[in-house]
């Protein structure tokens, strides 16, 4: 059988029902299009694990923040449903912005803390709109698993904490994040570089691949992590940092000392591109 799209949440949510009441194991993978390797990375994992696959289609206007690129994200809805069908998706749930958000719309749900910090300082109110729409996906889509990328941890740590908060029944599984051969994360929005901006752009990658190495040689001292990150970073003048952040990978709060399980996360422009990534340590 070939993929379905569905566009009405109503529609969407009858067929989970049934099929959950057929006592089928349902994986959801929240998306906003554009698929690469990343996403059909998470489309595996929910195909291997479950018997009925949605992958949702939503470029969400409420996580962009004004002069943000709603407009400009980059859309090929058609190329998504082949990619999507190929990997034995079940659904495609590709709502209109109407359909979500019709008139009158005011509820919103909000991680306090853990939306302030790193990302959320270029970017207020933009984990507020995912919290939102993720929460909507989740009631629209009673998955039992749902799948989200490492490459975003702050947003699978507000995620997590959200689940947990708010006593929604889904199991949050993370996916590693999938990489270009040298190394830069996968994201539709490298689609912005031009050819010297996407060369620059892999000091992220290198970066934390030299904290990596610093780590395992035994340095511990946050500051002197990042110190030696910014140097690497600093070298490339098309790359403007916006922070490196060294935090528990719960909490997201900044450490000194590295222990326990932690994220390196780094954030930085490079030409109409914002970009991040980071690494997970277990120091045990
Ligand atoms: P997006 O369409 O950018 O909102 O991403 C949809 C999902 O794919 C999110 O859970 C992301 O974390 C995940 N994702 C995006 N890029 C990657 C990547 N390079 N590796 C793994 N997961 C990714």
């Amino acid at each position: 059988m070939g993929i379905e799209v569905i566009k009405n949440p109503e529609t969407m949510r009858e067929k989970i029902q049934r099929a959950r009441s057929e006592k089928h194991l349902i994986g959801l993978v929240p998306t906003m299009g554009f698929f690469h390797e990343g996403h059909l990375e998470l489309m595996r994992r929910a195909r291997e694990d479950c018997d009925v696959v949605v992958v949702s289609l939503f470029v969400n206007p409420t996580q962009f923040g004004v002069g943000e690129d709603f407009d400009d994200y980059p859309r090929d809805f058609e190329r998504d449903r082949v990619l999507a069908e190929k990997e034995g998706v079940d659904y495609l749930f590709a709502p209109d912005v109407s359909d979500m958000y019709p008139e009158g719309f005011s509820t919103y749900v909000e991680v306090k803390g853990l939306s302030e910090v790193m990302c959320g300082i270029a970017r207020p109110g933009h984990f507020r709109g995912v919290a939102t729409v993720v929460t909507k996906l989740f009631n629209i889509i009673p998955a039992h698993k749902a799948y989200f990328g490492q490459k975003d941890a702050q947003q699978l740590a507000i995620i997590r904490r959200m689940v947990t908060d708010l006593n929604i029944p889904v199991e949050i599984v993370s996916v590693p994040t999938v990489r270009e051969s040298d190394g830069l994360a996968m994201s539709s929005r490298n689609i912005y570089l031009d050819s010297e901006e996407r060369k620059a752009a892999t000091v992220l990658y290198r970066a934390l691949k030299r904290a990596a190495e610093m780590i395992d040689a035994g340095e511990r001292d946050a500051s002197v992590l990042k110190e030696k990150m910014k140097e690497l970073v600093s070298t490339e003048p098309l790359v403007s940092l916006e922070y490196i952040e060294i935090c528990d990978n719960i909490y997201l709060k900044p450490l000194q000392e590295l222990s326990g399980e932690l994220l390196v996360a780094i954030a930085a422009r490079v030409g109409r591109a914002r970009l991040i990534d980071n690494m997970l340590f277990d120091l045990g």
